[in-house]
């Protein structure tokens, strides 16, 4: 077993620091080029998310804690922002709350689609958290999975 947690400022410029730590966390399980750049687009997405939507650009600290269990890779991603009114609802692809600001409510869809499982418990007014795991190092020569 293997854990980090960070945390850092709700900022946008704070996304990129963001996946990259998350991607250097998970190099001890040698994964493909692929395979970061799943979990990348995934943190990526989460992180994103909360500083638009949990925060909408007020002040406010994300949180993010990776653990490494034999070949699986776990990432909760957390805020303490606005939180979700309809989960399901939220989850649903091309869902969007701010279609003015140009999102095109894909976020989610793509962390089921980039990770195995994807788990969101949000409250209004109290904050969101996105657990995601993912296996690391499954992905045969076809491309397809175990
Ligand atoms: P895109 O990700 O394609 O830019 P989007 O962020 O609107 O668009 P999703 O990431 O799928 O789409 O999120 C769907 C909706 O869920 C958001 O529009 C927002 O209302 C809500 N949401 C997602 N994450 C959070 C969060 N951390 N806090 C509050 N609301 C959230
Ligand atoms: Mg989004």
């Amino acid at each position: 077993m293997n854990e980090m947690k960070i945390e850092f400022d709700a900022k946008s410029e704070n996304e990129g620091f963001a996946r990259v730590a998350v991607a250097a966390f998970m190099s001890s399980l040698d994964p493909t080029l692929e395979e970061i750049s799943d979990v990348k687009t995934a943190v990526s997405e989460a992180v994103t998310n909360s500083i638009i939507h949990g925060y909408e650009g007020r002040e406010g600290k994300v949180y993010i804690m990776c653990k490494i269990e034999g070949d699986v890779l776990e990432v909760v991603i957390e805020d303490y922002g606005m939180g979700i009114e309809n989960i399901e609802k939220a989850m649903e692809p091309l869902f969007t709350t701010k279609p003015e600001m140009d999102r095109s409510g894909m976020g989610f869809a793509f962390m089921e689609a980039f990770m195995d499982n994807l788990v969101v418990e949000s409250e209004r007014g109290k904050g969101t958290k996105i657990q995601m795991i993912k296996k690391i190092g499954t992905t045969s020569w076809l491309g397809e999975t175990e």
